[in-house]
């Protein structure tokens, strides 16, 4: 208690106060020093500038409660980067991040909030005093003394000169270097106007996506009664998929499938459920998205135009953004949960069949998008489906891992019970018809010493990325289009990005040629041909694996599954 009093005596002496605002707010600072693997010259750079300008700014009033008070914006985002460095261990924060928030329905929000308890007790421990003192230091009019001021300006020009200094030399030294991206806050409020823009620019995708058309050319025959599938899955990894090598048997229905092609190397270009999802319903990809997305519309539009009765049922909530927007160009748009709140993804099939049996038309594409395995994973299957125990935790920590694995195995087994009742349901029919099916991306459960967990971070792990990609075709199918079966076995084993072939290879499959796509990215031609590996970064660009965040241990993982990553 002494020593405790002894501290806040020697802060609160006029000499001290000053210094206070400066060091609070330069700890994030240190913090991505340490986590971020920018060269050192960036990292000073990072540390010197923002420390000096501190230190000014600290110098410029004798009342310590104002430059407190003034300092509550560059607390808040201080506050903010040390819970994300907590539960990434790594990365500002990112612009999907904020519209990560802002596309999230506020029950996932809170399921991930409340396994942040710790970080952000000690955000409030770290700063919240800071605040009240600045406050009662205000009312009490507490001022420190003009020798205190004149010094610390003094040593904050000499910091500031130095952070100067090292910036012109950043700018010199280092091609990919920026205040924009390098110097913190600095970046971080870019950030969040880049994501106000982004979503102003979403709000004018009606009218801006208007003109777009596929222009579609059918080379089926114009009566040949046909049905095709695509189920979009959710945190879906192939690491826990038995059809992928995974020691526990999660696959026990689809391992037995007829007609069933799996590719063995497939990867997505984003590892966030809001970009993912539009690749993989566009003939966006990596390179194209940031430019594109405003402009083109979904594969929906594309049946439409082809002559297709269309369907989106989803087991999700809506994401007001481009996900809704795709959904609502079928004819007809189901969200589920809106009347059946916590259902389950084999709810779906039961609309599938409703939607199947009332179709005025013998030519169906439906489009399933599934709550998959998003956390809680003990939430997203029936009790009948719990093969691993325990499975209850939700509480994300590493001790629980063992219990998460469970629950998460237990899901995928749902998963798979899913996609063989969509493909029982569509077979018993007795036509041409497919079935796709991928997931948006995977999931981190701490697997390795990061102890990283969920997905959406700014920078992606292997498993984040590695995706199950299959698809089944029916006997009828087969025997009328034998050399898609056959090309698209031929194709398995080649490496594939989900996010570039999903599209036009649904399109070919169902005979739809178009000017959007391209033969080169669908499996199911002779013509396929691999391309390097690239990942839509949080700026909107098409970056190689590295710049993704790949860890040496990443490259590892993706060579034990002969998964080609350059
Ligand atoms: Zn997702």
């Amino acid at each position: 208690m002494k020593f405790l009093k002894k501290i806040l005596s020697t802060i609160s002496t006029p000499a001290i106060l000053p210094w206070i605002m400066p060091f609070l707010l330069i700890i994030p600072n240190i913090a991505l020093a340490i986590t971020e693997p920018d060269p050192l010259l960036s990292k000073a750079t990072d540390i010197f500038l923002p420390l000096g300008v501190y230190m000014l700014l600290a110098s410029v009033t004798t009342s310590v409660g104002i430059t407190m008070l003034f300092a509550i914006p560059l607390i808040f985002f201080a506050g903010f980067q040390i819970v994300l460095l907590y539960l990434y261990g790594e990365s500002i924060m990112a612009v999907d991040m904020f519209l990560n928030i802002a596309t999230t329905n506020t029950k996932e929000a809170s399921e991930l909030l409340s396994n942040l308890i710790l970080a952000l007790v000690t955000v409030f421990i770290l700063y919240f005093p800071a605040l009240i003192y600045g406050i009662v230091c205000l009312i009490r009019q507490r001022r420190c003394t003009l020798t205190t001021v004149r010094h610390i300006r003094r040593y904050g020009a000499i910091v500031f000169a130095a952070g100067a200094l090292l910036l012109v030399a950043s700018y010199i030294a280092l091609p990919r270097f920026s205040v924009r991206r390098n110097i913190f806050p600095v970046n971080v409020i870019a950030n969040m106007i880049e994501a106000v823009n982004r979503t102003i620019d979403t709000t004018h995708y009606p009218s801006t996506s208007a003109p777009y058309t596929f222009s579609p050319t059918l080379t089926h025959d114009r009566d040949l009664r046909e049905i095709y599938i695509l189920i979009i899955g959710e945190t879906s990894r192939a690491d826990n998929w038995q059809i992928y090598g995974y020691q526990r048997p999660t696959n026990p229905r689809l391992s037995n499938r007829d007609g069933l092609v799996v590719f063995d190397k497939p990867l997505t270009e984003s590892n966030t459920t809001y970009k993912s999802v539009p690749m993989l319903l566009s003939p966006l990809t990596s390179e194209t998205f940031g430019d594109s997305i405003y402009y083109t519309q979904g594969i929906c539009s594309a049946f439409n135009e082809a002559g297709f009765n269309t369907a989106f049922i989803s087991n999700q909530q809506r994401n007001h953004s481009f996900i809704d927007f795709f959904a609502n160009q079928a004819q007809t748009t189901e969200f589920i949960r809106d009347n059946e709140p916590g259902s389950l993804d084999d709810h779906l099939v039961d609309h599938l069949r409703d939607f199947i049996d009332r179709s005025p038309s013998d030519k169906i594409f439906v489009v399933l998008h599934t709550y998959g395995s998003h956390f809680n994973y003990h939430e997203r299957y029936s009790d009948d489906f719990r093969v691993f125990t325990p499975d209850q935790a939700s509480e994300a920590s590493i001790e629980n891992r063992r219990q998460l694995l469970n629950a998460y195995d237990n899901s995928i087994i749902f998963t798979d019970y899913v996609i063989d009742r969509v493909i029982a349901s569509v077979d018993s029919l007795h036509i041409p018809a497919a079935v796709i099916y991928t997931s948006d991306h995977g999931e981190d459960i701490f697997d390795d010493a990061r102890g990283r967990f969920l997905h959406s971070s700014p920078t992606t792990t292997f498993t984040q990325i590695h995706v199950p990609f299959l698809m089944w075709f029916s006997d009828r199918y087969r025997d009328a289009f034998p050399e898609i079966y056959s090309n698209a076995i031929a194709n398995s084993s080649a490496n594939v990005s989900t996010t570039r072939s999903v599209f036009p290879t649904m399109l070919s499959i169902a005979g739809i040629d178009s000017p959007h796509i391209k033969s080169a990215d669908d499996v199911t031609s002779t013509q396929y041909r691999e391309l390097p590996r690239h990942y839509l970064n949080d700026y909107n660009e098409a970056v190689d694996l590295k710049q993704a965040g790949f860890k040496p241990y990443d490259f590892e993982k993706a060579q034990n599954y002969n998964i080609a990553t350059d």
